[in-house]
């Protein structure tokens, strides 16, 4: 795949980006989910902060909001109607929080958080008491007057109350800033009223609140129930107002509706307790909700710690684990599973969504790909299904690069597995291997599993693989771990003493060496000194499993192709829940770091051995630490010449000035 220049992809990026924006801002009509726009967003900051001299005046990142439609009058702020910066995850948060600290010198500060209300900014002015005048916050400086419209939202009190103790706020101006919500209950009563006169349903209360307020005609607005909820309160002496609670109060004690919900807290630890408690309970809020704000709860100091961009220092906006998120396809691997079908599988870079990291998506099969259209190269949004497996959702086709390829199927299925034969029956989507069945290929794994090779398990043969088959006590190689020894006693072939010394030894085999169960996975391309290596590499079957493929490649000895293979595996539906059932069944591989005094130590054989075979060799060669390899290689230290060595070996161990010994020095490295 060739690279996407940064100055090409912020370009495309911010295009993208400004187009989204626009639909979602002025036509009130977004054309993406959110949580996907926030993805190309972060991507663009991401690249901005890499390469700060790709930062144009007209990019996203340093605008809020959207030009104005037209057709009401502008107003300019007395002060900007800034946007708010994400953070995602408890790190983000205290690395805010870290940075308060140090901008405020050690000086004690109390934080405060409140609920982000998924609706449209609106600035309510009222002098002497009296609603003057309601503006939208458009592009921060100057919005819009929409006072005709919002004076029908029945919350927004046209005289504000009058309460002991903020008599004040009564006289001169007041300015409240919050948010024009359309309720969820609302939302549903309006869309059956919609529904019953036949007309079309609306898709979100966020842009039907915010199309709504910019209609021209005030009837129409006081037809579609909006309510109006404050979160700041501005006056022109700033300490009148000496902390965000102290608004919250004030709102409360004028008549404007507020959050309830909101709190002071005294420490980050006490603002993340209140982040985890909205993680669900956010979704019974009788308004759509985009996540919390945080902010420096003393207003002096919240004012001390300035703007940077378009954003206040001294407030973040936290979002929840997003449930989509967009990411660029590096490659299309195939892998076959359990039943023999060749599953395709989209590879990328390591993204988050609904709070894992996730680097591959299922593609499901030829069909689906070439419905989707995804190649190699593109920008997919991904999603998760319900549980463990992300999927592709489609393809974001104006960020394609120019030179992509359809993705041919079967031509990358040839590519890939030269050896095998695929066929596609009937209807079937699916390519499966020729001439095989999942019975056929669940005997050979289990019996590569428990050959000696791997996990070694003492009786588990191939005529004793056959039997538990056959007699559909195992469905996978993970529930010999299930097996009882009453399970096999009603198996011709068993008697009491056999089926004890199958059990035990399955049993014994729980807490096998990490290299020796890599192994007997069967991955393709994965042998035995593969495996050893991924093991020392990994050290662990979760971060095998989660290695990307640029970690993999880095391994010694793994190339391009097999950590596709590797990949492709661990992307398996089929493979992912096998692992879970070794885990639940209690089968923990352990790793030892290697020790012996070959560690470090290379050995290639040629010819053969008058003493040992060469597999022998091999395991003996490794179990002193060393690495048994195929070919001579940069990393080579002896070559190992059982009879007389061939012209090109021993080219290339004195170009790579490898040292060659024979089978007597061998078994004298090969002595405790
Ligand atoms: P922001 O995320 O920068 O947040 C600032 C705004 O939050 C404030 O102006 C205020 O109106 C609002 N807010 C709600 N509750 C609040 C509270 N309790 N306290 C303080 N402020 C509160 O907002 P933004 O700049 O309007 O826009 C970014 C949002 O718009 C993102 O969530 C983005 O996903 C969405 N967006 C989506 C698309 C799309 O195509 N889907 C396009 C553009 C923007």
């Amino acid at each position: 795949m060739t690279q996407i220049l940064p100055n090409e992809r912020a370009r495309e990026l911010r295009d993208l980006i400004n187009r989204y924006s626009y639909e979602y801002h002025v036509n009130d009509a977004p054309s993406v989910d959110d949580a996907v726009y926030d993805s190309l967003f972060g991507e663009l900051k991401q690249i901005e902060a890499a390469h700060p001299e790709l930062v144009t005046i007209d990019s996203p990142t340093q605008r809020v909001g959207n030009e104005l439609k037209g057709g009401f009058q502008k107003v300019a702020h007395t002060s900007r109607m800034l946007s708010l910066n994400d953070v995602f995850g408890r790190a983000e948060v205290e690395a805010w929080a870290q940075r308060m600290d140090k901008q405020l010198q050690g000086v004690p500060h109390e934080y405060f958080a409140d609920i982000k209300m998924d609706g449209l900014a609106c600035s309510l002015v009222y002098y002497d008491g009296l609603l003057a005048q309601a503006v939208t916050r458009g592009d921060s400086f100057v919005g819009e007057d929409v006072t005709n419209n919002v004076r029908t939202i029945p919350n927004v009190p046209l005289r504000l109350r009058e309460t002991s103790g903020f008599e004040r706020l009564l006289t001169g101006r007041t300015e409240v800033r919050g948010e024009i919500v359309m309720l969820k209950k609302d939302f549903e009563k309006l869309n059956q009223r919609q529904q019953a006169a036949g007309k079309p349903v609306f898709k979100n209360p966020r842009n039907l609140a915010a199309g709504t307020i910019r209609q021209l005609d005030p009837k129409l607005v006081a037809d579609r129930p909006l309510t109006f909820i404050a979160y700041d309160l501005i006056r022109e002496d700033p300490n009148e107002i000496p902390t965000n609670m102290f608004a919250y109060e004030a709102l409360s004690a004028i008549g404007i509706r507020r959050n309830q919900q909101a709190s002071v807290h005294t420490s980050i630890a006490s603002v993340m307790t209140f982040v985890d408690m909205w993680g669900d309970r956010r979704h019974d809020l009788p308004f759509n909700t985009d996540g919390l704000v945080v902010k420096v709860n003393n207003r002096a100091q919240f004012e001390s710690l300035g703007i940077v961009g378009k954003q206040p220092r001294a407030a973040v906006a936290y979002k929840y684990a997003a449930e989509q998120a967009t990411t660029i396809v590096k490659d299309i691997v195939i892998s076959i599973g359990r039943t023999g079908a060749a599953t395709p599988v989209a590879v990328f870079d390591p993204v988050s969504i609904a709070g894992t990291t996730v680097q591959h998506a299922s593609l499901h099969n030829a069909d689906e790909i070439a419905r989707k259209d995804i190649r190699i190269g593109d920008t997919v949004i991904i999603f998760k299904a319900g549980d463990i497996i992300p999927q592709v959702e489609s393809v974001v086709t104006e960020l394609r690069p120019k030179n992509t390829q359809v993705f041919h199927y079967e031509q990358a299925l040839k590519e890939q597995y030269p050896e095998l034969e695929f066929e596609r029956q009937g209807a079937d989507v699916v390519y499966r291997v020729k001439n095989t069945n999942s019975e056929l290929l669940l005997k050979r794994a289990l019996q590569y599993y428990a050959s000696r090779g791997a996990l070694d398990i003492d009786t588990l043969g191939e005529k004793n693989v056959v039997a538990l088959v056959d007699a559909g006590l195992v469905n996978d190689i993970a529930d010999i771990y299930t097996l009882t020894i009453d399970d096999l006693i009603e198996l011709e072939r068993f008697g009491n003493l056999s089926s004890e010394k199958l059990i035990n030894a399955i049993q014994a085999s729980k807490a096998p060496k990490l290299e020796k169960f890599i192994l007997a996975l069967g991955i393709r391309h994965v042998g035995a000194q593969t495996a050893i290596d991924l093991a020392d590499a990994f050290e662990s079957m979760d971060r095998l499993q989660h290695a990307t493929l640029d970690q993999l490649t880095q391994v010694e000895g793994v190339g391009k192709v097999v950590a596709e293979s590797i990949v492709a595996w661990f992307a398996d539906e089929d493979n992912i829940r096998l692992l879970e059932k070794f885990t639940s069944l209690g089968v923990r591989p352990v790793y030892t770091r290697r020790s012996g005094k070959l560690v470090g130590v290379s050995i290639v054989i040629t010819g053969t051995l008058e003493s040992m075979g060469r597999d022998e060799a091999a395991e003996r060669i490794r179990a002193m630490g060393g690495v048994f390899q195929s070919a001579v290689a940069k990393d080579t230290t002896y070559l190992v010449a059982g009879g007389k060595v061939g012209a090109s070996k021993l080219k290339k161990a004195e170009q790579y000035g490898v040292q060659i010994i024979d089978e007597g020095r061998l078994i004298e490295l090969l002595q405790a």
